[in-house]
């Protein structure tokens, strides 16, 4: 049987990348055994929920390329893909469960509960308050305000082996009888997410370790539904460098954040995959090749520091090579960057020329755009310190001299360009270095850029010859 697995978000705000790498681990799965993806969207908390964090976890899914098979907008069997949709599934289940006395509805008010509380913790300040079963026995009265409950066994345990913890087993006597349903209907997380990971045929359930709690209270409904319940894989935490749950106060931690500051999608993901799986050594993967690689039992149970440095360094690594990031999708993802910085349709043609130059260096598509930004303006911005610098009256003749000895060069390439360079250099009794930085300036508006010559090579014969004329009157001849 091919494996079914799932990523249920909810949409409470942006996509965290823990929930990216929870998404990563499932789909990786899926796509090397030929299985399916489901996408779930966990929006019965009305008031947390919002179409706007809908689409935004959608959108940065649909970035980072973790394609679902079954789920929002492509729909499938098991729809709807939305929990707010699926209520009367859950009621019905939940009704089951009350028929067979395996669950019942509980009156007691939020009031009385806050009294037991207060008067539990009076006798021993450190117990924790453990629901006392109060209406496990009450007759129904379903007219009035309750929640639902289910009735833990009070003796025996309850076991599950997790793909990645191994085997957990937890008395029973230590689960209390937790809510199902609240009081205004809504049914809450663990029936929710059991009803449909048995309805969508889940084999699967991967997430973080920190639902690894909710894990028992599952395996407590499947067994009172009588479903065979699906393997689980905790996965461990990504943690801060204090070792402490990774929020947005110490680093940035929605996918949208590095979209943004112009990491590749794979870049995101390369540095993601390492929290909780590794292969050998190895830093660096394709897409592709992690699919081919990834497996079970090489995910392992240590917590994870995240650390932005070298997670910078990671997505630079894809951004660099180009066996990782073709130059087909380094143009693609660098268009979006270069419009944000007001430069309009940006030619195709020009970026595929210009970009191998500058992708060496570049250590993001921010960056990428910054460092192209002089190709795409027909005069290029002058940087006032390096035009001062090197745009002087004793390099204005030079620059005169040099643009008549280009003028001439028939076939227009970059080693053509450097041996008129070269031999026009020897003509004048000049070294490169006396005239390449006032022509760097007058092409690029910059005293740093790709190599001289490559530059000319990329702005082609008009371009080159109308920024170094440019440059010459600047430089007051
Ligand atoms: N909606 C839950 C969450 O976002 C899903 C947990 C699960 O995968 O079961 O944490």
């Amino acid at each position: 049987m091919k494996p079914r697995l799932r990523f249920a978000p909810s949409p409470s705000g942006y996509l965290h990348i823990g929930g990216a790498r929870t998404a990563l681990f499932n789909w990786l799965w899926a796509r090397s055994q030929g299985g399916t993806f489901v996408l779930r969207v966990e929006d019965t908390d009305q008031e947390r929920s919002s179409l706007d964090s809908v689409r935004a976890i959608l959108d940065a899914l649909k970035w980072l390329g973790l394609d679902w098979d079954e789920g929002p907008e492509v729909g499938g069997p098991f729809g709807s893909y939305f929990q707010s949709e699926r209520k009367a599934l859950y009621r019905e289940s939940v009704e089951r469960l009350i028929r067979e006395g395996k669950a019942y509805r509980c009156y007691c008010t939020k009031e009385e509960l806050d009294r037991a509380r207060e008067a539990l913790k009076q006798q021993n300040p450190k117990a924790a308050f453990v629901y006392p079963g109060t209406c496990r026995d009450r007759h129904d009265e379903p007219a009035l305000p309750h929640v639902v409950r289910f009735k833990t066994p009070r003796d025996g345990s309850t076991d599950f082996v997790d793909k990645v913890f191994g085997a957990i087993s937890t008395p029973n006597h230590a689960q209390q009888d937790f809510v199902l349903v609240r009081t205004d209907g809504y049914p809450l997380y663990n029936l929710a997410a059991v009803v449909d990971d048995h309805a969508m045929e889940i084999s699967l359930v991967a997430r973080g370790r920190d639902h690894i709690g909710n894990t028992p209270q599952q395996v407590l409904l499947y067994n009172a539904f009588g479903w065979k319940a699906p393997e689980f894989a905790h996965l461990p935490m990504m943690l801060n460098a204090k070792g402490e749950k990774l929020s947005k106060r110490h680093a940035s931690v929605s996918v949208q954040d590095y979209r943004e500051r112009g990491f590749s999608p794979m870049g995101v993901l390369n540095y993601l995959v390492r929290f909780g799986w590794s292969f050998g050594d190895q830093e660096i993967f394709a897409r592709s090749e992690l699919i081919r690689v990834f497996d079970w039992e090489r995910v392992n149970k240590s917590d994870g520091k995240f650390d932005e440095k070298k997670f910078a360094d990671v997505a630079f690594e894809h951004l660099k090579r180009d066996d990782l990031t073709s130059l087909d999708e380094y143009v693609d993802w660098v268009r979006p960057f270069l419009t944000a910085r007001g430069i309009e349709n940006p030619s195709n043609e020009l970026l595929h020329a210009a970009v191998p130059g500058i992708r060496e260096r570049a250590r993001t598509l921010v960056d990428a755009a910054s460092d192209l930004e002089f190709y795409f303006r027909a005069t290029p911005e002058m940087d006032d310190k390096a035009r001062q610098k090197f745009l002087t009256a004793e390099s204005a003749p030079r620059l005169k001299s040099l643009s008549s000895a280009l003028a001439e060069v028939t076939s227009w390439t970059a080693s053509t360009l450097e041996e008129a360079g070269k031999r026009f250099a020897e003509r004048e009794g000049l070294e490169l270095k006396h005239f390449a930085q006032a022509a760097r300036v007058a092409l690029t508006g910059r005293s740093a850029s790709p190599p001289l010559f490559d530059v000319m090579a990329v702005l082609g014969r008009e371009q080159t010859l109308a920024r170094l004329a440019r440059g010459i009157e600047l430089a007051g001849a």
